[in-house]
C-alpha cells in the first residue's frame, strides 16, 4: 500500500513557539525550527510537507480571513494529499476546528488540528505526542481511501469531532473536552478509532464555503442582567445573529421586558440561537416554563451544541444569504455532526 501524503498548516500557537531570551515572553518563531525541534517526523511511514501562514500567530488573533486562508490552502492541495494537520495556537482551536468543519462541505479526507501547551523546544513538552499522533491519525486508510472524513482535534492522546470541542484547562495537558459527543479515536499502545462514531463517507467534490458573516455576537446570561444591556446588544447597528448561553436546559428569565425585547429582534429579522452555558448536555425548550416563551416567540434551539460551533453555524449561515423563512430549520438541523 502507498505511503499516506500528509500535509502539515502552521498557523502558529505555543507548538512553534520560543521564549524571547530578554523578555521571557513568548514568541512565534519561524517554521522551519519546528521540523528541526522534531527529528522523529522523519521517522513516520508517511511523505511529510509544510506550508506555513506567512507571519505565525497566536491564535487569540484568529479571525475569518485566517480561516479562509486555510480552507483555501486545502483546497488548493486537496488532490495531493491524503490527509492535512493543522498547528494553531490552543486558545481558539475550538471555533477554528468547528468553523472549518462548516467551511469544508462534502470532506472526504481528514483535518486535524492540534497545538500544545508547552513550546516543542521545552522539556517537557506535550508537542512532539500531539504532533506525530495527529499525523498517524491523518494518514490511517481504509482500503487506500482515508478512514478519517472530517475535520477532527487531537490532544492528550484523544482525537475529537472538532465542532464538538471546548477549551476547558489554561494548564493541564488534558485541555480540551468534548462533553457531548464520545471521543472518535484513542492513543495508547495502539491507535483505537471508534468507527461507530466517524461521519460517513461522501462522495462529493470539496466545496469551500468561506464568506464567513461576521455581523454577530454572543451573550452570556446572568442572574442580574439589565434592560440596558440587552437592549444595547439588540440595537447594535447591522447583528444579524445572536448566540444566547442560557441557563441549564435553555433556561432564561422571564421578566417581561426580556421576552419583549427578543420578540422585538426576532420579528426585526434577527436570528436568536438558544444554547446552554452548561458544559455539557441540551438546550430543550419548552420543559421548563422559563424556556416556554423563548420557544413561542421563535428563538432557535442550538440544542447540544457548543458556543463555539453555534457562533461558527451562524455565520456560515448568514455568510450563505439562507432564506430568513428556512433558517431556523436548517440552523436546528445537524449538517456536520455538529449536533445529536
Ligand atoms: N496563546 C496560545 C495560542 O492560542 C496558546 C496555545 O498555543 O496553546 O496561540
Amino acid at each position: 500500500m502507498s505511503k499516506a501524503n500528509i500535509l502539515l498548516i502552521y498557523t502558529g500557537g505555543t507548538i512553534g513557539m520560543m521564549k524571547d531570551s530578554d523578555t521571557g515572553v513568548l514568541k512565534a518563531f519561524d517554521f522551519k525550527y519546528l521540523m528541526e525541534r522534531i527529528p522523529e517526523l522523519r521517522l513516520l511511514d508517511c511523505n511529510i510537507n509544510t506550508i506555513a501562514f506567512k507571519t505565525p500567530i497566536d491564535s487569540s488573533n484568529m479571525n475569518t480571513s485566517y480561516w479562509a486562508d486555510m480552507a483555501n490552502k486545502i483546497k488548493t492541495h486537496y488532490e495531493d494529499y491524503d490527509g492535512f494537520v493543522i498547528l494553531h495556537g490552543s486558545d481558539t482551536m475550538s471555533y477554528s476546528a468547528s468553523a472549518l468543519s462548516f467551511m469544508l462541505e462534502n470532506l472526504s479526507k481528514p483535518v486535524i488540528f492540534t497545538g500544545s501547551q508547552l513550546p516543542i523546544g521545552d522539556l517537557r513538552t506535550d508537542a512532539k505526542e500531539n504532533l506525530i499522533t495527529s499525523i498517524q491519525m491523518a494518514s490511517l486508510k481504509k482500503n487506500g481511501v482515508p478512514l478519517i472524513k472530517e475535520v477532527g482535534l487531537y490532544f492528550e492522546y484523544k482525537l475529537y469531532r472538532g465542532n464538538r470541542t471546548t477549551k476547558i484547562n489554561a494548564e493541564h495537558f488534558e485541555a480540551f473536552a468534548s462533553m457531548n459527543y464520545p471521543v472518535l479515536a484513542e492513543s495508547g499502545v495502539h491507535l483505537k478509532v471508534n468507527h461507530d462514531f466517524l461521519l460517513p463517507a461522501n462522495n462529493k467534490p470539496l466545496i469551500v464555503r468561506d464568506q464567513m458573516n461576521t455581523d454577530v455576537a454572543i451573550l452570556k446570561l446572568f442572574p442580574g442582567i439589565s434592560e440596558n444591556v440587552l437592549q444595547s446588544i439588540l440595537n447594535t447597528k447591522k447583528i444579524k445573529g445572536l448566540v444566547l448561553e442560557s441557563y441549564g436546559s435553555g433556561n432564561a428569565t422571564t421578566e417581561p421586558w426580556f421576552i419583549s425585547l427578543l420578540t422585538h429582534a426576532i420579528k426585526s429579522g434577527m436570528h436568536i440561537i438558544n444554547v446552554t452555558q452548561c458544559a455539557g448536555g441540551s438546550v430543550s425548550m419548552g420543559q421548563y416554563e422559563t424556556s416556554e416563551q423563548l420557544k413561542s416567540i421563535g428563538v432557535i434551539s442550538g440544542k447540544d451544541m457548543t458556543t463555539e460551533a453555534a457562533i461558527t453555524k451562524l455565520m456560515y449561515l448568514l455568510g450563505e444569504d439562507v432564506n430568513p423563512k428556512e433558517f431556523k430549520q436548517i440552523f436546528e438541523t445537524p449538517i456536520r455532526g455538529e449536533m445529536s
